[in-house]
């Protein structure tokens, strides 16, 4: 069987379908009704976000066409606000771990795309994860996301041998706690078993959710020619039980406000479906330039440094329970800017290329990179850098491992249980940093960071158990969360 024809049983569910839930009529009619908005009608919208409700896409559509500086600066402040009172001042690390460049596809703007001579293509044993792993454990990762082309060679027993020796390896008392899953989309049946190899999220980006779009940029006669094959991906993992699920557009595509739009709308989408469980996270690249795709050099859509503050701000107003994930891909000081406006997660100590954290010399490794990463700093200095500006790194992988995920996870969410037990997991998990991996400067900001925290702690009996548990840390204790 050719291997484009892999899913064309799975195929037949879609195409049946009269329509999907991206209408692009609609989306451009609502944007453009919302045209320069009023001052009072914006602010309306805030008044609503400030209730951390996730919000309607016309009021969407308010914030994405507001031009007035005032109330763009309201909605900054707001968006901060919004990220502190949910999910206080943590920000949650994790690295990803490139598994394979070969691809089937050809993605115009990616670098791993199948006529891309450029790339050196691999695929990694299961030694050589192994030996990956290993290098992320030493460096203090405890969160990964494990990321494959789409291949005869990245079957879904490929992927789960892979999961499976993420968490079979140890470093010392060192280990990875979460993989995240980042890979084509999958069948039923593919995800159940992904479900069972005990995953965390896992994690599809649409791309684009323009329609005509996403047909020019994946050539007919690739599996990810199929638009709605991606779009429900979501779907089949809720529907086989996997449902820590996670959603994304790479900007530059098409116009960033009808992607902003697609994401709400995938949202709704799944909230309405599946009992109040929307994405986990949201994924917002920009798209990079990439070795031999002069496609990704100049995008049609590039999104400017402003417009994505724009974009982060107002993903974190729209949908407030859903994480936020800003990745390497963008500068040290882009990650600054947007970070108050509502990132809950970001990844340091990147390296893409295939193989790349235990051969690459200066964390780049370009002839088997997907495409260039703006942020090359080593996890070491990123956490001393979210000290020294006042928020808590935290490697916290509790909920997923007590069984808090979907429905239970947005329960959560939505209660004051971040700040009652995420906190003290933020402090536990880099006190655990600071013990192993950390550098002399980064002990003394992180130890400063947790005694300040520590110290002002309102509940007694919480602050007596964060401080046993911490000494307990210092004997040599492991893991301790709650
Ligand atoms: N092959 C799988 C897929 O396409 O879903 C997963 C792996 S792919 C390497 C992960 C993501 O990288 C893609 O979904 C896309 O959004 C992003 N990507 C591709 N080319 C990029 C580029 N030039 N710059 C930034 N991100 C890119
Ligand atoms: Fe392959 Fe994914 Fe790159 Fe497309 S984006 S070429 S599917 S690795």
């Amino acid at each position: 069987m050719n291997f484009y024809h892999k899913y064309a049983v799975e195929f037949e569910e879609y195409d049946a379908m009269a329509k999907d839930f991206i209408d692009d009529d609609k989306i451009w009619d609502q944007l453009n009704k919302a045209a320069n908005p009023s001052k009072a009608a914006v602010r309306k919208v805030l008044a609503k976000a400030e209730r951390k409700v996730r919000l309607d896409p016309e009021e969407m559509a308010l914030l994405i066409q507001n031009q007035d500086p005032e109330t763009i600066n309201d909605m900054y402040t707001l968006a901060n606000k919004i990220k502190r009172e949910i999910y206080g001042d943590r920000i949650v690390f994790f690295a990803p771990l490139y598994i394979s460049n070969k691809c089937a596809n050809n993605c115009r703007y990616c670098g791993f795309r199948h006529e891309n001579k450029m790339v050196e293509r691999r695929t990694l044993t299961m030694e050589e994860i192994s030996d990956e792993i290993k290098t992320m454990i030493s460096e203090g990762q405890k969160r990964t996301v494990l990321v494959y082309g789409e291949s005869p060679e990245t079957s879904i027993d490929f992927i789960c041998d892979s999961v499976r020796q993420v968490y079979r390896t140890k470093v010392g008392k060192g280990e990875i706690r979460r993989a995240n899953i980042n890979c084509a989309p999958l069948s039923r049946e593919e995800l159940a078993q992904l479900k069972e190899v005990g995953i965390g999220t896992y994690q599809v980006f649409q791309e684009t959710y323009h329609h005509q779009t996403y047909q020019e940029m994946h050539p007919a006669g690739t599996i990810k020619s199929h638009y709605r094959w991606r779009l429900y991906a979501q779907d089949r993992a809720l529907d086989v039980g996997l449902d820590d699920v996670a959603i994304g557009a790479l900007f530059g595509l098409y116009d960033w406000r009808f992607e902003l739009m697609g994401l709400l709308y995938h949202t709704i989408h799944l909230e309405e479906k599946y009992n109040g469980v929307g994405p986990h996270t949201i994924s917002f690249p920009r798209i990079e330039p990439a070795i031999g795709t002069p496609f990704a050099a100049q995008p049609k859509y590039a999104v400017g440094d402003e417009e994505f503050k724009k974009i982060v701000a107002i993903l974190r107003l729209a949908v407030p329970y859903a994480g936020l994930i800003l990745t390497a891909r963008e500068r040290p000081e882009v990650r600054r800017a947007v970070l108050p406006l509502g990132v809950t997660q970001i990844d340091a100590g990147t390296r893409i290329g295939v193989g790349g954290y235990r051969q690459s010399v200066g964390n780049m490794l370009p002839d088997k990179e997907q495409f260039q990463l703006g942020d090359t700093r080593g996890l070491d200095q990123v956490i001393y850098e979210t000290c020294k500006l006042g928020n808590f790194p935290s490697f916290c992988t509790a909920c997923y491992r007590a069984g808090r995920t979907g429905e239970d996870f947005m329960a959560v969410a939505k209660s004051s249980f971040v700040h009652n037990f995420c906190m003290p997991n933020a402090i536990l998990t880099l006190k655990e940093y600071l013990l192993d991996y950390a550098s002399d400067e980064t002990k003394k900001v992180g130890e400063k960071a947790i005694e300040q925290y520590v110290e002002q702690m309102a509940d007694p009996e919480r602050k007596t158990f964060l401080r046993q548990a911490l000494a307990r840390m210092e004997q040599g204790e492991r893991d301790i969360r709650v």
